[in-house]
């Protein structure tokens, strides 16, 4: 395995993670055997990272991942948990989510502690809520060993939330597809600049890039002097950036976790030939025409004065179509453009034609079309009443969590 230094304090990481969000399953539950016996395989290979985070799994992955911990593997292994803005409403929720996770994840500290997917609407809520104090009190307590946060915003408030505290680490997006969406390259290299270890989420964009290849990027790897699988290629280029730390996979396979385990012995930073990078810039080129629209997420086009957030209803859009998505498309729509979980709308259809951003878009994509197309594809009659159903069932969840931590304090 190869590790990593996390630059303010000396930890070394392996630079493949294990993320907790796509475990093996029956059913709608974790397959306990397959994915106790993978993930210990994982830590028995070298693998000292893993992370979770409290809707994973609706709920099951931080108790799943303190059982795989529980004996010899707490000690070598570092374990990485989040804080959920979208259910946190006071300073004091703040303690109480803390003190559930550690009691779920059997430990008294959690290694890494995150912001769980911070945009400017969730920073702006947990500070007024008073999250720096409480980030302050955890450390000092020991509660948290190491404070950090999750980033799917724009690169302007990225920037700023690094410069808000004496952050140890922070997850971000990143792939071939994401050089410019979200925080991105510049992102990866300011954080890197301010002695932050980047742990890299979404690195084969939720099995895009793995699963969903164009006949072109096919052609591109198949040129390519050794041959390997999509996965591997998109795995090494992130690995090649000497700024990221740790590469979150969220495996759910013996082999993936094969092929991956041996990526991350061989892809040392700055380890690609200047042929292995230009097939990249060409594979990415083959996906990018192969999407609905070819957003770079720049987002030259914001703000949009109706709410719209354009690059984000594009970059959605564009997944859903390379993975052919069905039903669940529609699902994840509603939860993380029409905010069913947290009440913030950002979709397609609060778009008014304006035109404001048709002429600030360096890829003279008609928005206002497109987004048009989105809407019927998407939203179509009864917009309303779909998201308050998935809006009422993510509810009854996050009830059943509350209930779970309660009876688990009654016990103690
Ligand atoms: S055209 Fe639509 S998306 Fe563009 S700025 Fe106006 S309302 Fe927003
Ligand atoms: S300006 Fe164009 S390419 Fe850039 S984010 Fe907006 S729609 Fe995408």
């Amino acid at each position: 395995m190869q590790y990593r230094t996390v630059p303010k304090t000396g930890d070394s990481l392996s630079v493949l993670g294990f993320g907790a969000m796509r475990l093996p399953v029956k059913g709608i539950a974790i397959d306990e055997t397959r994915a106790m016996a993978l993930v210990h395989a994982a830590f028995d290979a070298g693998v000292n990272y893993i992370d979770t985070a409290v809707p994973y799994h609706m709920g099951a992955s931080e108790a799943f991942v303190g059982r795989a911990l529980a004996g010899k593997y707490r000690e070598q292994v570092k374990v990485a948990t989040k804080l959920p803005p979208w259910t946190v409403h006071s300073r004091a929720d703040m303690d109480a989510t803390l003190t559930a996770q550690c009691s779920r994840l059997q430990t008294k500290k959690i290694d890494y502690y995150l912001l769980h997917s911070l945009n400017r609407e969730n920073w702006d809520k947990l500070l007024a809520l008073g999250v720096m104090d409480f980030l302050d009190t955890a450390e000092a307590t020991g509660r948290i060993q190491n404070a950090g946060f999750s980033f799917h915003g724009d690169l302007e408030t990225f920037r700023e939330i690094v410069d808000a505290r004496d952050w140890t680490f922070c997850q971000i997006q990143y792939n071939i597809l994401d050089e410019e969406h979200q925080a991105g390259t510049a992102g990866l290299e300011y954080a890197a600049k301010n002695d932050l270890a980047v742990m890299v989420m979404e690195p084969l964009r939720g099995g895009m890039l793995a699963n969903a290849v164009p006949s072109a990027a096919h052609d591109a790897y198949d040129a390519a002097t050794v041959q390997r699988s999509p996965a591997t290629h998109a795995l090494r280029w992130v690995m090649n950036r000497p700024e990221v730390t740790v590469v979150l996979s969220g495996m759910n396979d013996e082999a993936h976790l094969r092929e991956n385990l041996q990526t991350a012995r061989e892809t040392l930073p700055n380890s690609l030939t200047s042929d292995e990078v230009a097939m990249m810039a060409e594979a990415r080129d083959a996906w990018r025409r192969a999407m609905q629209v070819p957003c770079t997420g720049c987002g030259y086009c914001m703000p949009c004065p109706f709410g719209v957030n354009i690059p984000e209803c594009f970059n959605l859009w564009n997944n859903h179509s390379l993975r052919e998505e069905g039903w669940t498309a529609k699902i994840e729509y509603a939860v993380r453009l029409g905010g069913a979980l947290d009440g913030v709308s950002v979709n397609a259809g609060l778009c008014r034609a304006c035109g404001k951003c048709m002429t600030r878009c360096p890829q003279q994509i008609p928005i206002i079309d497109a987004l048009c197309t989105m809407q019927q594809t998407y939203e179509g009659p009864l917009w309303k009443a779909k998201k308050f159903i998935i809006s009422h069932a993510a509810g009854v969840g996050t009830r059943i969590l509350a209930h779970r931590a309660h009876k688990g304090r009654e016990r103690e």
